[in-house]
């Protein structure tokens, strides 16, 4: 019988967009390859917060689904930020990103509140940053996604970058950042979906949940050739 991990899915129903349900399929498959057993659990508003999970990911959406889940993601935001004290991985894109900072105050001057499991804090501005997006990260290489948002994210003295741009924007306009880190929580602008191009970001969610878990993760590296050649390819797409 092979070890249960459980991905927790935050609003796939109004937090989904540029491709991010993929980073769920991806951790899917890469946990069966490893031997693992999946269990998926998708959580929307006004469901029941499971009492644990090993992953939590969430993705991007529009501003008004942003303020569709305000009032339930701050319901069990001191979930969350227990689950992100404890060390559970976690990724999240774009609006989640921005959710699991501070705020978002939109370009109208409406706040939206985060849960501040992220030292951050995102304005919306006029320009939207859109296109393909490279960074350069000291734990995981090259990320290379996909971004466009309006939002414009500045970090706080806990978080630090996930990476560098080389080519795009990043969390704004006005330094190099890109995403942040605090703990084993991942927060980033990259869609596209991310993790099917940037496998060791899959790895490292996978590999702290195992051992958090199970005590112990040694594996054989699996065949990435196909990851690698996407990632080629994507690597010289221009902005
Ligand atoms: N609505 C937010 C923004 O425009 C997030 C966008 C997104 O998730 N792609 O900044």
């Amino acid at each position: 019988m092979s070890q249960p991990i459980t991905v927790l899915q935050l609003y796939p129903r109004d937090m989904n967009i540029y491709g991010d349900h993929g980073n769920l399929l991806v951790i899917k498959r890469r946990l069966e390859r490893y031997g693992y057993d999946p269990q998926i659990i998708e959580y929307n508003p006004g469901d029941n917060f499971p009492e644990t999970a090993d992953i939590v990911i969430g993705g991007g959406g529009q501003d008004s689904g942003q303020l569709k889940i305000q009032d339930d993601l701050l319901k069990i935001g001191p979930q969350l930020k227990t689950m992100a004290e404890s060390g559970i991985p976690m990724l999240m894109v774009c609006g989640l990103y921005q959710l699991f900072g501070k705020f978002f105050k939109t370009k109208g001057g409406e706040v939206i509140h985060g849960i501040g499991v992220l030292d951050v804090e995102t304005y919306g501005k006029s320009e939207r940053l859109i296109g393909n997006i490279l960074t350069e990260s000291s734990d995981f290489g090259q990320i290379i996604g996909y971004e466009n948002h309006s939002g414009q994210t500045y970090l706080g003295n806990n978080a630090k970058p996930l990476g560098m741009v080389v080519l795009g924007a990043g969390n704004n306009t006005d330094d190099n950042h890109e995403g942040a880190r605090y703990k084993n929580v991942i927060g980033t602008y990259l869609h596209g979906s991310i993790l099917p191009k940037n496998p060791k970001l899959a790895d490292f969610l996978i590999e702290q949940a195992v051992t958090k878990r199970y005590g112990e993760f040694s594996h054989a590296p699996l065949d990435d050739s196909l990851a690698e050649k996407a990632r080629a390819s994507a690597i010289k797409r221009p902005r």
